[in-house]
């Protein structure tokens, strides 16, 4: 069985051996670019390639690139631990061409990588393609279609709609469709009973969606319509963590090597056996996953230097740890700092492929630790008051849920949690309003993520619903600048 650490390298290696250049990965926090807190896909960094306003040294660039999808455009906070696919922070392998090579190679690659240097049985692909647009004068990608049948049946390439299948930048820009690589993940029975085109849904029935292939071909202009690129790039993206679940034959990420050292440390430490149950009262096996997840997080952007604190990126940080904490607190019994101690096990396994960990462990261990003292100060007081209050309602009003945030430093995320487990719904338009007030009354800081690069500023805006997620950690204020 090869290790994540080889299958990594292989990824790199192979597509060396198609002349791509090896770049680092970019920071996985995103301190240049107001639009966009976390790096959220490979492609973020070679963002100004694709808008042409700059030209690579090379045109095929390959890495594995640290991202982070818990606000804005992507969040999947809600899935960690929940499924064995979703992580805040996870690598995401990647290659590129800027107007060099276009679907056939990138299609052809895909598959040899896959089938031929990773063993994957190609009998459990399944490809989608874009259904096309008509309204818009896109048609059915056709051209990827016809790269797919050279290797797969065709009744495992599926169509897809715009949004599984259609990339865009932003409201404006680079965008175009995409081709999606999918594992069976089910037992034979199973994929021999229901296959192919009988699948109703994809990505619910136990096929994995495992890499990305992005065609930017056009541009959309700002009155909606689009038009053809000059040059044409290819932009892809594959989860690290599912390749290895996929090549080490595992149900979960969660079982791979890239996470099994984490937990076996956790086991050592709190003493609970991970059983890998799923099932919604098996808490501590959740708060295993949970753990094993966001000590990622939180490790790599204090590694790239966003720490935890009380707004924007640090905020976003500040809470993860928290929901780590309580996690551990509630159903690992862990009443003293706790993550910080799995510092030593991550730097172990991951330190030789991101170095500025290894460099960095004992800061990072104070900071995570100096984190979970001051929070668990408050904890306890917050989860007996939050045990105490009446939500008769069925819901937990604005109010109440801004105090368990203001004064027991609660991110709203975390009631929501709290509540949900007890069948309980969240006032967050109170709570929102109430945290309006306490800005009003201090600083204004509304810079908000809508796309992947769409700044939406504070300036003059107007609040039109609740859609996505704020500094408080919630979904909060939808803006639109007028
Ligand atoms: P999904 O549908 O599973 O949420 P996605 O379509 O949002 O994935 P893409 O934006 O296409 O994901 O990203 C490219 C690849 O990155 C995906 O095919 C998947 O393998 C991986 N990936 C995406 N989100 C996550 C995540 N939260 N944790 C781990 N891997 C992820
Ligand atoms: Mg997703
Ligand atoms: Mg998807
Ligand atoms: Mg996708």
């Amino acid at each position: 069985m090869k290790t994540s650490a080889q299958i990594r390298q292989d990824f790199l290696d192979f597509f060396r051996s198609k002349e791509h250049k090896i770049v680092a990965s970019a920071p996985i926090v995103n301190k240049d670019d107001p639009s966009l807190m976390f790096t959220n896909a490979g492609m973020n960094q070679f963002k100004d390639y694709f808008l042409g306003n700059k030209t690579p040294d090379r045109r095929r660039i390959a890495d594995t690139q640290k991202c982070m999808r818990v606000s804005g455009k992507h969040n999947d906070l809600e899935d960690v631990g929940r499924d064995g696919t979703h992580h805040t922070m996870f690598e995401m392998l990647g290659n590129w061409s800027i107007g060099d090579y276009f679907k056939p190679e990138a299609i052809a690659w895909s598959f040899e990588f896959l089938t031929d240097k990773m063993g994957i049985d190609p009998d459990r692909l399944y490809a989608t393609v874009f259904e096309g647009a008509p309204d818009e004068g896109v048609p059915t990608d056709e051209e990827s279609r016809t790269e797919w049948l050279k290797v797969l049946p065709a009744e495992r390439i599926l169509e897809g709609n715009k949004k599984d299948n259609f990339w865009e930048m932003g409201e404006t820009g680079p965008c175009g469709p995409c081709t999606e690589i999918h594992y069976d993940m089910r037992p034979q029975e199973e994929r021999l009973k229901v296959s192919g085109r009988d699948l109703v849904n994809i990505d619910d029935s136990g096929v994995v969606e495992i890499w990305n292939n992005v065609f930017i071909q056009f541009n959309r202009k700002a009155d909606g319509s689009l038009e053809n690129l000059p040059e044409r790039h290819v932009d892809t993206g594959m989860g690290f963590e599912r390749l290895c679940m996929v090549m080490q034959d595992k149900e979960a990420t969660y079982d791979t090597d890239v996470f099994t050292p984490l937990i076996a440390e956790i086991e050592r430490l709190t003493g609970h056996k991970y059983g890998g149950s799923y099932r919604p009262e098996a808490k501590a096996d959740m708060a295993t996953r949970v753990i094993a997840d966001h000590v990622r997080a939180v490790a790599f952007t204090i590694a790239d230097g966003q720490l935890p604190g009380s707004g924007g990126a640090g905020y976003v940080v500040r809470r993860i740890l928290r929901r780590a904490v309580r996690y551990a607190y509630s159903f690992l019994d862990q009443k003293d700092p706790f993550i910080n101690k799995l510092m030593p096990v991550l730097v172990r396994e991951m330190g030789a492929a991101f170095p500025e960990l290894k460099q960095q462990e004992g800061q990072i261990t104070k900071i995570i630790e100096s984190e979970e003292k001051s929070f668990l100060n408050t904890l306890e007081n917050g989860l007996t008051r939050f045990a105490n209050l009446d939500a008769q309602s069925g819901t937990i009003s604005g109010k109440d849920a801004f105090e368990l945030y203001d004064t027991f430093g609660f991110p709203i995320d975390l009631t929501e949690l709290l509540a949900a487990e007890q069948d309980l719904k969240v006032d967050i338009e109170g709570f929102a309003a109430g945290l309006a007030a306490q800005r009003a009354r201090g600083r204004a800081d509304a810079t908000k993520v809508v796309g992947d690069w769409t700044v939406i500023s504070s300036e003059d805006s107007t609040f039109i619903g609740f859609d996505y997620l704020s500094d408080a950690g919630a979904q909060i204020t939808k803006y639109r600048t007028v």
